[in-house]
């Protein structure tokens, strides 16, 4: 999820050169989802398939009955406007949705330090007030974008098996 322009298509590019990309072969992708938005993840041993899905191509996606074990929510650090959006998708999920899956709020783009507009600080309170992790990357230089996507699987993991 996240205003368009923020870098939802550059991080999923990346998790495709991602060190933790495993060597699973494409199976019974259902028609639903386009397989090349699906990444192969090799962790601790285990081997996971992630499909990410754009809101903007799934904005019913609750209607169209598709399972989801995780939200990843997209800002621009140099973006005000984006990150009010983020802030209000956060709401929707947690307040409106009730929905207690793992929720990951991501402030991208964090190379254009000059123009950053939201400190970290914020968006950690703000994460925190909502249940959510937060992680800044930058897609741009593939700056904790492996972070990213160990994040997100190690999270879904946690809420199948919690330990
Ligand atoms: P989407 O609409 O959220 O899918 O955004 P895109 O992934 O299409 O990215 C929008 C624009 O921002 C493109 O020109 C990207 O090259 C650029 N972009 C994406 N991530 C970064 C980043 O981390 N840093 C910088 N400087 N530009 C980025």
């Amino acid at each position: 999820m996240g205003a368009p322009g923020v870098g939802k298509t550059a991080l999923t590019r990346q998790f495709m050169t991602s060190e933790y990309k495993g060597t699973y072969a494409e199976a019974n992708t259902p028609d639903i989802l386009e397989p090349e938005r699906n990444v192969h993840v090799l962790l601790d041993g285990e081997e996971s398939t992630l499909h990410f899905l754009d809101e903007e191509q799934h904005p019913d996606f609750e209607a169209e009955d598709i399972p989801i074990d995780a939200y990843v929510v997209v800002f621009a650090v140099s973006n005000t406007a984006s990150y009010n959006q983020a802030v209000k998708s956060l709401r929707t999920l947690r307040e409106e949705h009730r929905i207690n899956k793992a929720v990951i709020l991501v402030g991208n783009k964090i190379d254009l330090a000059r123009q950053r507009r939201i400190a970290k600080h914020d968006a950690l309170r703000i994460a925190k007030k909502f249940d959510c992790r937060y992680i800044e990357t930058s897609a741009a230089l593939n700056h904790h974008v492996d972070e990213l996507l160990v994040g997100i699987l190690s999270q879904i993991r946690q809420q199948i098996a919690p330990s």
